[in-house]
């Protein structure tokens, strides 16, 4: 029997890179693994599909609640829908701020408010939040997307204060550049897209991007009992990046 076995499990952003990666590696070790995503159209069975927008409550609850009614219960939340945003503080206006910080945090809170409680009936509760080096890197260009996932940092930790002696854990991974359609986006932009993805290639230690199956490794072990001691830590899944 593996420790994913009869885990109930739901995955936001599951239907493209980390997410849907998190969302098939779950399902593959014995979870039944339910996916919230804007588009979930390209998700298939095994996985549940709902769509929902981390930025409007009521479609996130309502999704939650069919997904828990579906699945039979939560044990597990990957928080991990996202947005990217790039520039100093005085290339994004007011309102783009909003719009990333509303997406990138309050739409964790929105989902994690609607699971919780659900997860307080669960024996083997885990939160597991995807944040990113940017939180505490100090990368340029990046000034509203770090913010974002700085705040997706304190927020774990004090989420872990807030639901141990629930049961419940939080935990968050810290990816570096991983190899997704988000990454392929942000190349497609470039003049030259694979001297670019060469010279990201080559800012990396490992010579090469994270994958997205490499942090569906780590969310899978900070989502299952195995990691059953572990709450309020960030596991850095970025080849090396930070400390380097
Ligand atoms: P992706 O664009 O491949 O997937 C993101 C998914 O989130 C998409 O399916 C999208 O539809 C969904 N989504 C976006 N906005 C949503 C909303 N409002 N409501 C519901 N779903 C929404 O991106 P990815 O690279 O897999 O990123 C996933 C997470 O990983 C993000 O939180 C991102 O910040 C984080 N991350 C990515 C990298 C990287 O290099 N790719 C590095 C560190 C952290």
């Amino acid at each position: 029997m593996s420790d994913f076995d009869g885990l109930k499990a739901l995955v936001t952003g599951g239907a493209s890179g980390i997410g849907r990666a998190t969302a098939e590696l779950l399902a593959a070790r014995g979870a039944q693994v339910a996916v919230l995503d804007l588009d979930p159209s390209s998700v298939e069975k095994p996985l549940l599909a709902y769509s929902a927008d981390v930025t409007d409550d009521a479609s996130v609850r309502t999704a939650v609640a069919a997904a828990v009614a579906d699945l039979g219960g939560l044990d597990v939340l990957v928080n991990n829908a996202g947005i990217g945003a790039h520039g100093t503080v005085e290339d994004n206006d007011d309102a783009e701020w909003h719009r990333v910080m509303d997406v990138n945090v309050v739409g964790m809170v929105r989902v994690a408010r609607a699971a919780l409680p659900h997860l307080r009936a669960s024996s083997h509760a885990a939160i597991v939040n995807t944040c990113s080096i940017a939180a505490t890197a100090g990368l340029p260009q990046r000034a509203l997307y770090s913010a974002t996932k700085g705040a997706v940092y304190s927020l774990t930790l004090a989420m872990a204060a807030d639901h141990v002696r629930e049961g419940i854990r939080v935990n968050c991974v810290n990816p570096g550049t991983v190899d997704t359609p988000w990454v392929g986006r942000l190349l497609s932009k470039a003049t030259d897209p694979a001297a670019e993805r060469a010279a990201l290639e080559a800012r990396q230690p490992t010579g090469r991007l994270v994958s997205a199956a490499e942090v569906a490794g780590a969310v899978a072990y900070l989502a299952s009992p195995l990691s059953g001691a572990t709450t309020g830590t960030a596991l850095a899944v970025d080849g090396g990046m930070q400390g380097l």
